[in-house]
């Protein structure tokens, strides 16, 4: 938060420092609620004629509101600053002074309650954060020599065997060794359809075991769960300012003292120049009472809670729907994005790359060939990679995993198997190894021919023939482009290091406007530059795997399906949980709406200030008004900002 602000917005994230934070805020309301109360009853003192106790309760309810401003208006001074406490404590002063003790105690006291509100705000806002924390158990089952014992989930090491029991949840990162379940992932994920869990498949801790009992094997400490990681992420885009949260700021800085002249011109200047009834006195304490007025109206509150409230409110809402955006400076810029690049291979396209041909060159046997690509793929995130691992599983062959592996992104994988360097790849890459042959090319255009992708397979510096693959358009890509193009986006890319024909089809397949074959991770990046060129701020999506350097050029980097990899999550600006490219809309939608949220915001808090500075200055404002318009101000807003909340995915 800004100093121009009350500097309460700085809302804890962590549960302990929450849970303090949590107590202040009960503590404040009952300050609230009994400054209140006194006021009341001075009030009702007044009119039975009472003076000296009507004062009394006054004080009394001042004397309770005052503190805190007063601690805040000190920190502001000594930094040499003017914040809205200094205002609020001149303009109570100044009440004082003018014997106003129902206006003196009504304006601490609305301020109060302005203060309260914005804080409890931001906290709701921020707490669906928090709910993410608790997700997690803090127990779990856990099998250590035969015995199962509950343990705290701290305590768990990666190799432990974790025993899930129906309706339990997933307490780490962990593997199903043993039994069947659907595993729901949606409060984690924000995918609706629960998962098949079976021996192999990755559950994240905080999902919920459907009806089957499990046996796991953790994966991860606690602490290094992608709940754990998501969590901090939030936590981090949540401190992160948004360019045009500075900008307000600064603006509040520069204001601020800039209203203290005007208010001291308004009370000395008029008296001099503008005849009174009551003499000097009485045109002092007129104009003197304007002045305070205009200082309370002045008080930029609602115009600097306006942002955060907004942006947090955001973040939020897009963490419940698997959309982690790293900050608002990301949601602003997402929310300019006119052009928007698609990867192919696992992002337009589902990760599920089927094996359709085998093809070995005389003298190797097919077998041999899946087998020397399985071994060097062992360790490869890439599809085609974990496709290849696949078949030669499926096919029960035997294989141990090559050591040295090394990817060559765009390009293939190439690792030592059987003492011996094996090579797995594009056409272009054994071209510029020297690997070709004629038999090769042959069978590269058989497999080319028939729609499928050519990975070619050397063992030993010699070809063993080439592999076909082909993999499916992902559900929901139509659906998603047109949505992107009813949000404003004028340009649809596809970038692939595929063979252009591939990419063509499937960017035809998904509605794009120009698709580019056979690019290696640079070109991609030249390719983005141009677009930038052409068509405005650029968002690349891709599935973060040898994806970096292109989601770095473009202006917002967004991986999918980061759920269970670490890379992808650090190297985007916006991550989606799962594979589900609705969501690209989604979010693209939700930061449209965060900017126009905040454009209304400012405009409302704005123009309140300009009616009542005039009113103010006409004399038709009281003091207490002023702050109830201030206040108001900040309700209207938040109000307006926690609104982003619900907005929904389709
Ligand atoms: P895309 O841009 O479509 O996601 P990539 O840049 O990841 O494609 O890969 C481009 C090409 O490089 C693939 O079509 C394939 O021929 C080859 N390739 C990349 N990684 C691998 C790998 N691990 N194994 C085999 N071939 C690979
Ligand atoms: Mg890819």
């Amino acid at each position: 938060m800004s100093e121009a602000c009350c500097g309460t917005c700085e809302v804890p994230l962590q549960t302990k420092s929450a849970d303090r934070a949590e107590s202040a805020r009960g503590r404040a309301f009952w300050l609230v609620v009994l400054a209140g109360l006194l006021m009341a009853l001075g009030a009702g003192a007044a009119q039975q004629n009472a003076h000296l106790l009507s004062i009394g309760c006054y004080a009394a309810s001042i004397a309770i509101s005052v503190p805190l401003p007063a601690r805040r208006a000190w920190t502001s001074l000594r930094g040499r600053t003017l914040d809205i406490n200094v205002l609020m404590l001149i303009a109570v002063a100044g009440a004082i002074a003018l014997s106003d003790w129902l206006e003196a105690a009504a304006v601490v006291w609305l301020f109060g309650v302005a203060q309260w509100v914005e804080v409890l705000s931001l906290a709701r806002a921020r707490h669906a954060i928090r709910s993410l924390v608790t997700l997690a158990p803090a127990e779990a089952t856990v099998r250590r020599d035969g015995i199962d014992r509950v343990v705290p989930a701290e305590q768990v090491v990666p190799g432990d065997i974790v025993i899930l029991e129906p309706g339990e949840r997933v307490p780490v990162d962990a593997t199903v060794v043993d039994g069947e379940s659907a595993v729901d992932q949606s409060p984690l994920t924000g995918e609706s359809w629960p998962i098949d869990a079976q021996p192999g498949v990755d559950l994240l801790a905080g999902s919920v075991n459907g009806t089957g009992a499990l046996e796991l094997r953790a994966t991860r400490a606690v602490a290094d769960s992608a709940l754990a990681r998501i969590t901090r992420m939030v936590e981090q885009a949540q401190r992160q300012r948004a360019p045009i949260q500075t900008l307000v700021d600064r603006f509040a800085r520069r204001y601020t003292p800039a209203v203290v002249c005007l208010a001291l011109l308004v009370a000395v200047v008029p008296p001099f120049f503008v005849a009174t009834s009551g003499g000097w006195s009485g045109a002092f304490a007129l104009w003197g009472y304007r002045a305070l007025a205009l200082l309370v109206v002045a008080c930029p509150c609602a115009l600097v809670i306006s942002t955060p409230v907004s942006v947090v409110s955001a973040l939020t809402a897009a963490a419940r729907h698997g959309v982690l955006i790293k900050g608002g400076s990301h949601l602003e810029r997402l929310a300019s994005v006119t052009c928007v690049v698609f990867d192919k291979t696992g992002t337009l396209t589902d990760g599920r790359v089927n094996v359709t041909h085998v093809m070995a060159v005389d003298g190797a046997s097919e077998d041999g060939l899946l087998t020397v690509a399985a071994s060097l793929e062992t360790r490869s995130e890439h599809p085609i990679g974990r496709a290849i691992v696949a078949r030669a599983r499926g096919e029960g062959l035997r294989f141990e995993p090559g050591s040295g592996f090394q990817a060559l992104p765009g390009l293939g994988a190439e690792a030592t198997v059987s003492a011996a360097a094996a090579v797995v790849g594009s056409h272009r890459l054994f071209h510029a190894r020297d690997l070709c042959t004629p038999r090769l090319h042959q069978q590269i255009d058989h497999v080319e021919h028939g729609g499928a992708t050519a990975v070619l397979v050397a063992h030993a510096g010699a070809a063993l023939g080439v592999l076909g693959l082909t993999d499916r358009m992902r559900d929901g890509g139509r659906q998603a482009v047109s949505a992107l193009r009813a949000l404003g986006v004028t340009r649809l890319a596809l970038l692939s290091g595929d063979r252009a024909r591939n990419a063509e089809a499937a960017s035809a397949g998904a509605g794009l406007d120009e698709a580019h074959g056979d690019l290696m991770p640079e070109e991609k990046v030249a390719h983005i530059a141009r677009l930038r060129e052409a068509y405005g701020p650029v968002a690349m999506i891709g599935d973060g795997i040898n994806d970096a350097p292109a989601l770095a050029a473009a202006d917002v980097g967004i991986a999918m399906g980061v759920a269970g990899t670490d890379v992808a999550l650090e190297t985007a600006d916006v991550a989606l949980m799962t594979d589900d490219l609705s969501k690209l809309p989604y979010a693209l939608r939700l930061a449209k709406a965060t900017l126009r949220n905040i454009r209304f915001n400012v405009a409302l808090a704005l123009g309140l200030k300009v009616a009542f500075v005039i009113l103010a200055a006409a004399g038709l404002a009281t003091l207490w008004m002023a702050v109830l318009a201030d206040t108001g101000a900040s309700l209207l807003v938040t109000a307006s900002s926690l609104r982003l909340l619900r907005l929904r995915t389709a």
